[in-house]
């Protein structure tokens, strides 16, 4: 579905990302460990534009190439940010609008869904996670793990090829974790194409096709989560993983 390739970012004098590659296959789950600041978040908004990368190639399937070396257009950037969905550390939804509003606004304002199917397809996707109970109600009445599944939920409502999730679960209380990692592994079991940034070393075990492993903005070691977890074959790799386990 995408494949990455030679992603470079320097903030000022800081080479935050030195020549990132990795492909994302579709139905994929790829997850994105390693130690604060190795560049993982950095990649992730790259690949939704939300961060220019200096130099770097993102191919999608279908023929949509993105090369940051050269000027962009709007357009070309438009395209790609409707390819992929995010899903933030905090869920960012609107505090003045109801669940059921946060939902459609997504797909009525971007991309002209008329209102009664964006609002059958919300009242679908919140059933699907539990929250029908929750469609008037506000961002502000609902628990951390219910804000986060609203957030997935609108991050799905836009029908992207490839859901991007940022750290989902870490600003949840330990004990709201758990019920949105099994609405992630849901999606996942469900087919949905997804690169997840997570410091849920168990969940990226049980639910990643492919881990790939960030030391200084590169990507040390990559591979199926069994060998890397179990096996890995890079010093950093195993010093982190020895740190954390
Ligand atoms: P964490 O797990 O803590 O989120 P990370 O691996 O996701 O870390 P990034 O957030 O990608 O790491 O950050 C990589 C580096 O880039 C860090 O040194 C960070 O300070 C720096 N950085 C990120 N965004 C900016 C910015 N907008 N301006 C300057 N430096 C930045």
């Amino acid at each position: 579905l995408l494949r990455v390739s030679g992603i470079t970012k320097s903030f000022g004098d800081n080479r935050v990302l030195d020549g990132v590659d990795f492909e994302v296959g579709r139905g994929e789950v790829v997850c994105l460990i390693g130690p604060s600041g190795s560049g993982k978040t950095t990649v992730l908004r790259s690949l939704n534009a939300l961060e220019t990368p200096d130099a770097g190639v993102l191919e999608f399937a279908g023929g949509q190439r993105i090369d940051f070396g050269a000027r962009q257009s709007k357009q070309q950037r438009a395209a790609l940010r409707d390819r992929s969905a995010m899903v933030f550390q905090h869920h960012n939804l609107f505090p003045h609008l109801t669940v059921l509003e946060n939902v459609i606004e997504g797909p009525v304002r971007a991309h002209g869904v008329a209102k009664v199917t964006a609002v059958t397809d919300a009242e679908r996707l919140l059933d699907r996670v539990g929250l029908s109970a929750k469609r008037d109600a506000y961002p502000h009445q609902l628990s951390g793990g219910q804000q986060q599944r609203v957030g997935i939920v609108r991050a799905l409502a836009l029908q992207p090829d490839l859901l991007l999730f940022d750290e989902p679960t870490s600003a949840l209380d330990p004990e709201l974790v758990g019920e949105v990692l099994i609405v992630l592994k849901e999606l996942a079991d469900e087919g949905w194409t997804m690169v997840i940034v997570t410091h849920e070393l168990g969940f990226a075990r049980r639910v990643a096709d492919e881990v790939l492993f960030f030391d200084g903005g590169v990507i040390v070691e990559r591979g199926a989560p069994k060998q890397l977890f179990a096996q890995p074959r890079n010093e950093r790799t195993r010093r982190f993983l020895d740190r954390i386990l």
